[in-house]
């Protein structure tokens, strides 16, 4: 980030892939913070609780401490007015709402560091991560190693069969693929499959 003068606002958006380093991206520059002893909140979605409740962690174990919370409202009624910097993960899950909410904080003077996917398992712009990297001040676009090929990857592939948007999980359940190898339609196939399946077994 460049130097600045004063507290003047600042709205930093790292998005990607899962498996990109965008947890270990915003764990590395939350602690920039905290070496600097400037005051920081650290936010995550209630929904992803796959490793612990009050930490955010990475898939290579990083951790940096954390409040759950469920929606934009919810971030706003704990944000201490004397915090300078405010670290959100995941922001996918916490809903439109957050666009507004940023800025405000941003325009207060405060310093915001989201990181959250910025496509769906169909390849799909995963609101409202569009509408946070067009009104951010620096982004970063996090690429992983596709899993079939070795390329930079720019998707999470579902491995399992479901139609839901939201499906939390991590190996086993998603991967990292390119561009080439990504199979959107695999998802698809799988949950066809699995009902075609279930009908077979309610007729027997
Ligand atoms: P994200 O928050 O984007 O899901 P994390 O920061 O949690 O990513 O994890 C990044 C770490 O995941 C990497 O440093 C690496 O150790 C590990 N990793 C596992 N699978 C992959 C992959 N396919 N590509 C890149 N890193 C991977
Ligand atoms: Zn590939």
């Amino acid at each position: 980030m460049n130097a600045m003068r004063g507290n003047l606002g600042w709205i930093e958006v790292i998005c990607g892939p899962m498996f990109s380093g965008k947890s270990e991206e915003l764990i590395r520059r939350l602690r920039r913070t905290e070496i600097a002893r400037q005051r920081v909140q650290i936010f995550k979605p209630q929904i992803d609780q796959r490793y612990a409740t009050d930490q955010i962690v990475s898939h290579n174990d990083a951790r940096i401490r954390s409040e759950c919370v469920s929606t934009a409202a919810e971030v706003q009624t704990k944000v201490d007015l004397r915090t300078e910097v405010i670290g959100i993960d995941e922001a996918q899950f916490l809903g439109d709402g957050m666009v507004d909410l940023v800025v405000r904080l941003a325009d207060m003077g405060k310093r915001i560091i989201i990181a959250g996917l910025d496509t769906d398992y169909l390849g799909r712009p995963f609101h409202p991560m569009p509408e946070l990297l067009a009104v951010a001040d620096e982004i970063q676009k996090t690429l992983a190693i596709c899993m079939q090929c070795g390329n930079p990857a720019k998707h999470t592939q579902r491995l399992i069969a479901s139609e839901e948007l939201v499906v939390v999980g991590a190996e086993g359940m998603y991967e990292a693929r390119c561009r080439r190898c990504f199979e959107p339609n695999l998802a698809a196939e799988e949950i066809r499959s699995k009902k075609k399946a279930e009908l077979v077994a309610t007729v027997k």
